[in-house]
Parts: C-alpha cells; structure tokens; sequence
C-alpha cells in the first residue's frame, strides 16, 4: 500500500531550500523557487520536511494515515 506523499502549498513555500537540503532521500528539489516533490520514490516518510519548514508548506498527510494505527500491516 502506497503512502500519501508530502504536499507543497505553492502559495506558502518560500523557496528556501531546507527541504532539500534536509530531505535524506534526496526526494525534493526547487523548481522555479519552489519545492517539488521529484523522486517521490526516495522518499522514506520521515516527515522532515513538515518538522522543519519554516513556512509551514509542506504537509505529510501520511502522518495522520499512520497515527490512525487501522489496517496497516507494517
Ligand atoms: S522548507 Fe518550506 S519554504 Fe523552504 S523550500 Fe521547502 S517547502 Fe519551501
Ligand atoms: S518526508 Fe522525509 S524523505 Fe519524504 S520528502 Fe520529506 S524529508 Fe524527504
């Protein structure tokens, strides 16, 4: 079962690049001064990128699917 992969919200992100510098997948980069999602493949859901936006622009809607705790087998 595929997890909901990070959201950017275009409106908020300030293209400071903390994501990708932080990301341990390497799965964010800045296309025209905004973060993307580029290899969603790499992304482990460590929810780095949510803890330390400073403009609060990126959501980890997996967060709330895991802390649900039902039907997940891993
Ligand atoms: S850390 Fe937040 S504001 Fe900075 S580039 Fe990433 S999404 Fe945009
Ligand atoms: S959840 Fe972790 S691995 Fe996924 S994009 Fe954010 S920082 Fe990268």
């Amino acid at each position: 079962m595929e997890l909901a992969l990070p959201e950017v919200d275009d409106g908020k992100c300030e293209g400071c690049g903390d994501c990708v510098r932080l990301c341990p997948g390497h799965a964010v980069a800045l296309i025209a001064g905004k973060a993307v999602i580029v290899l969603p493949e790499n992304c482990d859901y460590c929810a780095d990128c949510e803890a330390f936006c400073p403009s609060s622009a990126i959501r980890c809607p997996f967060e709330i699917v895991m802390g649900d705790g039902a039907g997940e087998d891993s």
